[in-house]
């Protein structure tokens, strides 16, 4: 399988270098536009790689589309992050125009790729790539965000949960975050969660459970506050689980930004993710509680996308 990167910043290095270190991946291509730190960064992986058993190849290119020919995945983090204070869909004008080249260049020579897109407003982002291949392609287009909050959301209550009772992250299942991948649109599910098998508010109260909620849609702002730009290890691995169910067929549900033919957009839902791209979403009446806040989501997402 190849995979092609582009951006080598923060989150697309280090989606390389985890993607590389698990050794999945036959071949893995880093672009950027800034003269030789895709190429850079790629020796320091494959550098780093002789150190174990992957036999992943990884090379780097200063825009270079045709070293990403015949990619299977195309990982989309170009761009720039958000700085404190910033919300993401503050980086629409910026980034959409980057998107623009970037489709240019990818889908010359992988026009049948799985496109997985990162770049923030990242519902926006992922839907100019559904109108650039076409809503006949939506399936083969999926936003990674929800993996992302989801994981934020399922450290929200782990830490709180732990306080008062030995516990694993594992026995914690079923954090689920739809809707918008921004601080007001999402939406943790928390009646879904289990924690030992038992609903979330055996273990904390409805206070507790609103500050869990609260922490997950700050989860990103936060973090940016305390690095001075956005968080990159989590949504690095938040890539590595997205192009690991692809390449290994999984059929794994997970929250992602999909195409949703109903409203004309792509938003976060539960899917199931494969080698084909994504299918589903999940059973609507998994999320009937809450269509409401859903469908407010898909209005504040819709403004997002009339400034394309
Ligand atoms: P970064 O600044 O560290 O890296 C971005 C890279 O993109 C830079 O190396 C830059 O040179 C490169 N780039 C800019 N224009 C390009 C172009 N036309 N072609 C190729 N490369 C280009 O930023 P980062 O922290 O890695 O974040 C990247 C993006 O991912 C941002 O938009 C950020 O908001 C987003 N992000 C999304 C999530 C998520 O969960 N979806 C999480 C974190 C960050």
């Amino acid at each position: 399988m190849k995979v092609s990167i582009i951006g080598a910043g923060n989150v697309g290095a280090t989606a390389a270098m985890k993607i590389a270190s698990e050794g999945f991946v036959k071949e893995l291509v880093l672009l950027d536009v800034k003269e030789g730190v895709a190429e850079g960064k790629a020796m320091d992986i494959i550098q780093s790689l002789m150190m174990g058993e992957s036999e992943t190849i990884v090379t780097g290119t200063t825009g270079d589309y045709s070293k990403t020919a015949n990619s299977d995945v195309i990982v989309i983090t170009s761009g720039v992050p958000r700085k404190p204070g910033m919300t993401r869909e503050e980086l629409v004008g910026v980034n959409s125009k980057v998107m623009t080249m970037v489709l240019d260049g990818a889908t010359k020579y992988s026009p049948d790729a799985i496109y997985v897109v990162v770049s923030n407003p990242m519902d926006t982002m992922t839907q100019m790539v559904v109108n650039y291949l076409g809503v006949e392609n939506a399936n083969r287009v999926i936003g990674m965000g929800g993996a992302l909050d989801s994981a934020r959301f399922k450290y929200n209550i782990f830490m709180k949960v732990r306080e008062n009772n030995y516990l694993k992250p594992h026995n914690i299942r079923d954090c689920w975050v739809i809707g918008g991948h921004g601080d007001t649109t999402m939406i943790p599910m928390t009646n879904k969660v289990t924690v030992l098998g038992k609903p979330l508010t055996d273990y904390l109260t409805k206070e507790e459970i609103d500050e869990v909620v609260e922490a997950t849609m700050k989860g990103g702002a936060t973090l940016t506050k305390m690095l001075g730009t956005s968080a990159w290890e989590a949504p690095a691995q938040g890539i590595t689980e997205t192009v690991k169910a692809i390449a290994w067929n999984e059929n794994e549900d997970m929250c992602a930004s999909v195409y949703h033919p109903e409203y004309g957009l792509c938003i976060g839902d539960i899917v199931s993710i494969s080698k084909e791209g994504w299918e589903g979403p999940i059973d609507i009446d998994y999320i009937a509680d809450y269509i409401g806040k859903f469908e407010e989501s898909v209005e504040a997402i819709r403004k997002v996308n009339a400034a394309l």
